[in-house]
């Protein structure tokens, strides 16, 4: 028996149609370093009308991906909804990728029309004429007559483009399980690989985004999108904000601490999103100079596992609930929340948010062990994370058709590479990336809990933790520190102040002092390069007896 439910797509031009009028009077706004530039949903929408015309002019048809080398900002908005709405693909390529990789993946994805930030254009010429399927480029906030076009390549005004261009546009009902956006990883273990995202898939996990299980957005949040628009599907935020009504507010390239909070403190944003490593240099920068951050309700963190002792500083110094969350480019990426379970208060509820958190119904999860077999959630059991549901990708991207990394899928599941243990009620606490994990003398060691242990001490201001060879124990624990402006410890005292936190195996002895920790294109701790550094003999290590 079917049912009498009328079958209505899952569509991103129902959302934009839906938030260009129902929601019209919400905003979305680009700090300029003083100031915002704002413009209303209902702008929006007659913006993407003309994005979509001047696109269609080009020839861009369904299925066609237009990249994105943009700035969070008010246009790189528009981009995001006018491009999936007209049917096509919006890849936003990470500007931060290395050149090769940058072109390897917009070659990869056959991006046939670029929109450039006017600030980014002197890079995005070096890459430029190694791009074979770009046709066109639209340089937007900035002059585009800076832009030498290689032959075959038109290069357009973004302003003087759309000005030219009829705000409405008949934006095509189309399949829900087609393409609408794709995303690389950002290659912190490996090659980037492409994921591509479906009307469907975005839909259900904005829906997810707004539940109060998710980040629960209102049309009274004012959301503030630190996370870059190219990292992860940009956590479902812009598709959430127009779908809860909330306002957006983007920091353009002003990702400092300084500029953030200056930011911060004139438009009073609700709920913020980043990566740990911003919020380090956040917290590092009140502690600087004192300023009311109350005004965010919440601000959710994942990306790489968050230190109890920055969510507890978040909260206890300033008033501000740090959302600790875990997901994937893959995931979309929303996977689980830590949202702590009703009646639960003081140290117990500190342990439920310290963890991964709990799946949402549209997410199973379960752990594999070593033998491929599934193991308990029973809180101890470790296995790698696996996951399946509708907004997680069954395969990467191939233009050939051919199977990219077969092995990271298990009979329709996902797997991870994320090392955990499930509880009973479905916490999940993430060990380590399968392959950060240090194993010691047969015994595993997570390197996330030492980093979470020694960033504690008050004299250091980042800990990143990588195995390295070991003649007796075939790995061990090298413990990079960054010590706190000003602040002095040395290697014995950090690890007498691990002393009670780990078993005596587990406390490292290998220590290094190091100005910064590499990071990665989307701001998580790069441990392939500090790898490279310490085989390479660049860090100065002391080995404590
Ligand atoms: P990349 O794999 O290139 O870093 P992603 O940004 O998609 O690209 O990273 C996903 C990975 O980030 C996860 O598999 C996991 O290892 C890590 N991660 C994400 N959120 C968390 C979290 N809350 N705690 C620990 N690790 C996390």
């Amino acid at each position: 028996m079917l049912s009498t439910m009328q079958d209505e797509p899952l569509s991103l031009a129902t959302l934009l149609k839906y938030a260009s009028t129902f929601q019209g009077e919400s905003t979305v706004s680009t700090w300029t370093g003083s100031g915002v530039r704002t413009m209303t949903y209902r702008e929006m929408g007659a913006e993407a009308a003309r994005l979509a015309n001047a696109l269609r002019g080009f020839g861009i048809g369904v299925g066609d991906r237009v990249g994105t080398f943009m700035w969070n900002n008010n246009e790189h908005m528009v981009a995001y909804i006018a491009v999936p709405a007209m049917g096509a693909v919006l890849h936003a390529l990470n500007i931060r990728l290395f050149p090769e990789q940058l072109v390897y993946v917009a070659n990869h994805a056959e991006d046939q029309v670029v929109i450039v930030d006017g600030s980014l254009v002197p890079m995005f010429a070096q890459y430029l004429p190694n791009l074979k399927t770009v046709r066109h480029v639209i340089v937007a906030n900035g002059d585009a007559s800076t832009l030498q076009a290689p032959e075959g390549v038109q290069v357009h005004s973004y302003t003087e483009l759309l000005a030219a261009q009829p705000d409405t546009f008949d934006f095509p009902v189309i399949d829900e399980r087609s393409a609408a956006a794709m995303c690389y990883t950002s290659g912190t273990t490996g090659d980037p690989k492409g994921v591509v995202y479906s009307h469907r898939s975005n839909w259900l996990h904005a829906m997810q985004v707004c539940s109060p299980m998710g980040m629960g957005f209102t049309g009274s949040d004012n959301v503030l999108a630190i996370v870059p628009l190219f990292h992860a599907n940009a956590w479902g935020l812009p598709y959430a904000a127009l779908m809860s009504g909330a306002n957006v507010l983007m920091p353009d390239r002003f990702l400092q601490p300084g500029p953030l909070l200056e930011m911060m403190a004139d438009q009073l944003p609700t709920f913020a999103a980043a990566v740990p490593t911003i919020w380090g240099g956040v917290l590092a920068g009140l502690a600087a100079k004192p300023q009311d951050i109350s005004h965010l309700r919440t601000a959710v963190v994942g990306g790489s596992a968050v230190p109890p002792s920055m969510m507890r500083a978040f909260q206890e110094q300033h008033g501000v609930r740090i959302l600790h969350a875990w997901g994937m480019t893959e995931t979309s990426p929303l996977g689980s929340v830590a949202h702590p379970p009703a009646g639960v208060t003081g140290e117990e509820e500190w342990e439920y948010r310290y963890t991964q958190g709990r799946f949402p119904a549209s997410v199973q999860a379960r752990l594999v062990g070593d033998d491929g077999a599934v193991v308990p959630n029973d809180g101890e059991s470790l296995g790698e994370l696996e996951v399946r549901g509708p907004w997680i990708t069954a395969s990467y991207y191939s233009p050939d058709g051919g199977v990219i990394d077969p092995d990271k899928f298990d009979d329709g599941w996902l797997r991870t590479g994320d090392v955990g243990k499930i509880s009973p009620n479905g916490y999940l606490t993430l060990v380590d990336r399968s392959k950060d994990v240090i194993k010691s003398g047969g015994e595993w060691i997570s390197s996330v809990d030492l980093e979470n242990a020694v960033i504690g001490h008050p004299s250091v201001a980042e800990a990143a933790v990588i195995g390295v060879p070991d003649e007796k124990w075939d790995e061990r624990p090298l413990v990079a520190v960054v010590l706190a402006e000003g602040a002095e410890a040395k290697a014995e005292e950090l690890r007498d102040f691990l002393a009670d936190k780990f078993a005596k195996w587990q406390l490292p002895e290998r220590w290094t002092f190091i100005a910064e920790v590499p990071k990665t294109s989307v701001g998580k701790f790069d441990k392939k390069r500090l790898r490279a550094q310490y085989a390479d003999g660049d860090l100065t290590v002391t080995t404590l007896s």
